[in-house]
């Protein structure tokens, strides 16, 4: 029986697209947003030229391969999550499993691995050719320019609200490229990197992690809707008014990116950098790319042109020199 006259799903970056695109027929069908959300990640798990998530994303400052995801799904409120996990195939999937258990329902490192391989998941090295180039020409850069090791990371955030009014939220990185082995970020963190709530509606993060989850922003656009705002006016409140106070208490503020949806299907994106790019489908809007800009304290965005496209395309598959 349908509840909801409406669908929709959000996600962060560019990456998510074919995901979404694909989504979109499963919404469409009634699928529900679970399924519409697990399979969105697992096509960006499993694309290796996408550099910071799952089969090809990028290693620690060790050159392994550590992975974070989580699931949350809005109605039942389970959550699942795994962090540092090495060499399985899909996280999202082991958080979504997880994500049924009572207890342990968050597992980390070599416990996650082992309950994983005895639970039938996929072993699969993570370590492509490309990502390992990329480490070593991280190595080189870092060590002979000074740059700071910790540029080249995003996540991938999927919120997903389906026909019977059902809402799910996903995340899958591997974190920080060059983080100390062990670090986790706000991804794999209810609240943090992602928060959803069938009454309401459900919201992710991306950008640097340690940052993202002192606001707890996730959980904080989701309440802030609750309360009546629009996604847009939530996502950017949040993203505003945490970057602030990071200034003023802290000294500074990382990289700061939210999407979020409502249970209507209204969408909102918000940022404090130039280059963020999200991917939306719903019912009242077809299969769009937008790129974003901040100007002053407001996010706007415009459909992603064919030329950034093609140079998209070009930038993830060139050759590492
Ligand atoms: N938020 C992720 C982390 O800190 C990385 C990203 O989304 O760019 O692990």
């Amino acid at each position: 029986m349908m509840m909801n006259s409406t669908w929709g799903i959000i996600a962060t970056w560019r990456m998510a697209f074919d995901g979404i695109n694909a989504a979109t027929t499963r919404l469409q069908r009634e699928e529900s947003a679970e399924t519409a959300v697990i399979e969105a990640v697992k096509m960006v798990e499993d694309y290796p030229f996408y550099k910071s998530v799952g089969y090809g994303g990028l290693p620690n400052e060790e050159g392994v391969v550590e992975l974070d995801a989580a699931f949350m799904h809005g109605t039942t409120m389970a959550v699942g999550a795994v962090a540092s996990i090495q060499d399985i195939a899909n996280p999202i999937m082991l958080a979504q499993r997880l994500s049924q258990e009572r207890f342990n329902s968050f597992m980390v490192g070599e416990g996650a691995k082992a309950w994983a391989l005895a639970n039938g998941f996929e072993q699969k090295t993570m370590l492509t050719e490309r990502a390992q180039q990329h480490y070593e020409k991280k190595c080189r850069e870092t060590i002979d320019q000074g740059l700071s090791p910790y540029s080249g990371h995003d996540t991938v955030g999927i919120c997903a609200v389906d026909l019977k009014g059902d809402i799910c939220v996903g995340t899958s990185t591997s974190g920080l490229f060059m983080k100390r082995p062990g670090r986790v970020g706000d991804s794999p963190l209810s609240g943090s990197g992602f928060y959803a709530d069938s009454d309401v509606g459900a919201a992710t993060a991306t950008g640097l992690g340690e940052d993202l989850m002192k606001g707890c922003v996730s959980y904080e656009i989701v309440r802030r809707m609750g309360e009546g705002m629009s996604p847009q006016q939530a996502a950017e409140s949040t993203v505003n008014d945490l970057e602030a106070k990071l200034i003023k208490r802290y000294g500074r503020a990382g990289d700061l990116s939210v999407v979020c949806i409502n249970k209507s299907g209204d969408f909102g994106a918000a940022t404090n950098i130039d280059n963020f790019s999200f991917s939306v489908a719903t019912a009242k809007h077809e299969p769009t790319i937008y790129i974003c800009r901040r100007e002053g304290k407001q996010t706007k965005y415009e459909v992603a042109s064919p030329e950034w496209l093609d140079a998209y395309q070009a930038r993830i598959t060139a050759p590492i020199v």
